[in-house]
């Protein structure tokens, strides 16, 4: 049975990469390195050899370590989207929405997210059984959902990243989510000033004010927190409509959205 731990290794000024690895196997894979040099450190520290290098996005600050990577660990697959692989590192293994692959002895589910950009996925594993205990859903979503946010719309839509992020929603509620940046203090001032009367809310600010002070990663969240306090995931609440004066949930998004872009 397979025995997955799962890091986040801190990288350029606020990225978080996800390391997942398999201690028995001494195997690793990675989502999104953006920067070759922890990932190299953690898997040599770890003497793990790396099977898999996973994309959510073209961005430089998402496969900007890959090639070393690969300098290193020629076998390992490359996953990314089939749409975007003009602008991804060589995929070994093109993947669409709805595709599965087995990584690590556990199944890894592919879910398109256009919206920070047109060609975005994310990584599900969904839960598990090991040893008799239910191991939570895992959620690599790059920058598509962040804690108490989300992602620029830099090539899609604002329908199209509701979408997006109602297909997060839809989730199971324990899923663990390993966003690709370490955002949540900026991203929980921000929703307070929308939604300054959410209990959620402000219990969540507390906690992660308490983190941050500590030097704790906020990261991974869990979808059911999200569900609560991120306001691009609440642009149906009657709190987000009365403060953005829309009600289609489309333009509610758009709104926060290009409110957030001010600070
Ligand atoms: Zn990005």
């Amino acid at each position: 049975m397979t025995c997955l731990r799962i890091r986040r290794l801190p990288a350029l000024q606020d990225n978080l990469i996800p390391l997942l690895e398999c201690p028995h196997q001494r195997q690793a894979a990675v989502v999104d390195p953006a920067d070759p040099e922890p990932v190299i450190t953690a898997l040599e520290q770890g003497e793990m050899e790396l099977v898999a290098v996973l994309h959510t996005h073209h961005h430089w600050d998402h496969i900007g370590g890959t090639t070393e990577l690969l300098r290193r660990w020629p076998q390992a697959m490359v996953v990314g989207n089939a749409k975007d692989r003009h602008r991804l590192p060589p995929l070994s293994h093109p993947v669409r929405d709805g595709n599965s692959f087995v990584l690590l002895g556990r199944s890894v589910e592919v879910l398109a997210l256009p919206g920070h950009t047109v060609g975005h996925v994310a990584y599900v594993l969904p839960a598990c059984i090991t040893n008799g205990q239910r191991q939570p859903p895992e959620l690599f979503c790059g920058d598509t959902l962040f804690s108490c946010g989300c992602g620029r719309l830099f090539e899609g839509t604002p329908a199209q990243m509701l979408g997006s992020l109602q297909r997060l929603a839809a989730l199971p509620l324990d899923t663990r989510i390993w966003c690709a940046h370490e955002y949540t203090a900026k991203n929980v001032a921000f929703a307070l000033a929308q939604d300054p009367h959410n209990p959620h809310l402000q219990a969540f600010a507390h906690h992660v004010e308490q983190l941050r002070q500590a030097q704790l990663p906020t990261i991974p969240s869990r979808l059911e927190v999200e569900l609560r306090v991120n306001p691009f995931l609440r642009c149906h609440a009657p709190a987000l409509q009365a403060a953005t004066g829309k009600t289609d949930p489309v333009e509610v998004l758009a709104e926060l959205r290009q409110r957030r872009n001010r600070i």
